[in-house]
């Protein structure tokens, strides 16, 4: 998967169909930023600006948005700041991660616990034909 170290813009009128890794789509005229996930997945993410969506920032070389990209809804989860073109991987990433991995421990868990008792039960099943 490729990270790209610095996001290049594009000021255009519509945003287009296939956006490419690394470049920031930005429409004004419908205030709009759109650019594939940070992650490098490949999923399109859809910001729009607002005073209580995204706010953006042009210094004139680089862009920032305001507040952070937080993927949810995507398999890959990623959270992630756009500031000056770069992309910061938010430090709070860690303890979601570890969030997720005690879920899974728990389910893996359970499903051993199930596991064990099918074969139990499979094995007092052959117990008795015997
Ligand atoms: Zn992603």
């Amino acid at each position: 998967m490729k990270k790209p170290a610095i996001l290049k813009h594009e000021f255009v009128e519509f945003i287009p169909e296939n956006i490419p890794d690394g470049v920031l789509f930005i429409s004004l005229k419908f205030a709009t930023v759109a650019h594939t996930c940070g992650c490098g997945c490949g999923k399109e993410v859809i910001t729009p600006l607002s005073p209580t969506d995204w706010q953006l920032t042009f210094d004139g070389e680089t862009i920032t948005l305001y507040p952070s990209i937080g993927n949810w809804n995507f398999p890959c989860k990623s959270h992630y700041w756009i500031q000056n073109s770069k992309i910061k991987w938010a430090e709070l990433w860690a303890e979601h991660e570890l969030h997720g991995d005690k879920d899974i421990l728990k389910k893996m868990g359970l499903f051993a616990k199930k596991t064990t008792k099918r074969i139990a039960k499979k094995a007092t099943k052959k117990r008795h034909k015997a």
